[in-house]
């Protein structure tokens, strides 16, 4: 099942390249493996996905034990500052930058372990209350002073767009992230890359590749459904 579902997304990841006129190899597919055993991951794993998606610290540093060391971890769930230091050297990108304060907490820790952490700012395009991130104008004043953190790299920027019935209801908002994205790009910031765009989960990242995305976060589509107690997914 897993494995037919996984063929399913990368089809689909192939036609929205194709309809907007990308290179399927500018997008990269992040099986977002949350709540699953590592034997779902090892499934996914022997069909070649090498990028996997958590958002707890706890449950990412076990499977990283766990797991096939050519796995590269990405970190999308928001961090508290004090379990930072757990995840550095182990998480490849931290998807979710969502304060100064937290990048402030990564520049320290890095610093003391003398590694350079790469990181997205994330931003909450529409402005919900129940999400994390940047509002898209204070934006690009954290990106200034995030960029002078020797050890800290910004990559680029990621959001989480609103739940909608149908997936189309959220291009403007991966349309208007896109223009930031490029807009930032122009600007050539030194210690800041800016050429990848996390938007797009399993509703809706057809139009977030037709929108420019270059990484895609699929949990369900690929795992199946999360199991919830009560209002937290588990
Ligand atoms: C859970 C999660 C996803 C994957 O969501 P699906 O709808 O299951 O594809 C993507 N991004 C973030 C930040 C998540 O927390």
């Amino acid at each position: 099942m897993i494995l037919e579902n996984l063929e399913e997304v990368n089809k689909r990841i192939i036609s929205a390249c194709k309809k907007a006129g990308r290179d399927p190899k500018e997008v990269t597919l992040i099986a977002v493996s949350k709540t699953k055993p590592s034997s779902m991951i090892e499934e996914v794993y022997g069909a070649g996905i090498r990028a996997f998606g958590e958002n707890k610290v706890q449950e990412l540093c076990e499977k990283y034990k766990e797991l096939p060391q050519d796995i590269s971890w990405h970190m999308i769930g928001h961090l508290q500052r004090n379990k930072v230091k757990q995840i550095l050297g182990k998480a490849e990108l931290i998807h979710s930058v969502d304060s100064l304060r937290l990048a402030e907490q990564i520049e320290e820790d890095a610093a003391k372990l003398d590694l350079t952490v790469d990181i997205l700012l994330e931003v909450n395009v529409a402005e919900e209350e129940s999400k994390f991130g940047f509002k898209l104008e204070e934006t690009e004043e954290a990106i200034l002073k995030i960029a002078t953190f020797p050890h800290v790299r910004i990559k680029g920027l990621m959001t989480i767009a609103p739940f909608v019935e149908k997936s189309e209801e959220n291009r403007f908002i991966f349309k208007k992230l896109r223009q930031f994205y490029v807009d930032m790009q122009s600007k050539n910031i030194d210690n800041v890359t800016m050429n990848v765009l996390s938007m797009g989960m399993t509703g809706d990242y057809e139009i977030a590749i037709e929108e420019g995305a270059t990484l895609v976060r699929v949990g369900t589509g690929i795992f199946g459904t999360r199991y919830k107690i009560g209002e937290n997914e588990v």
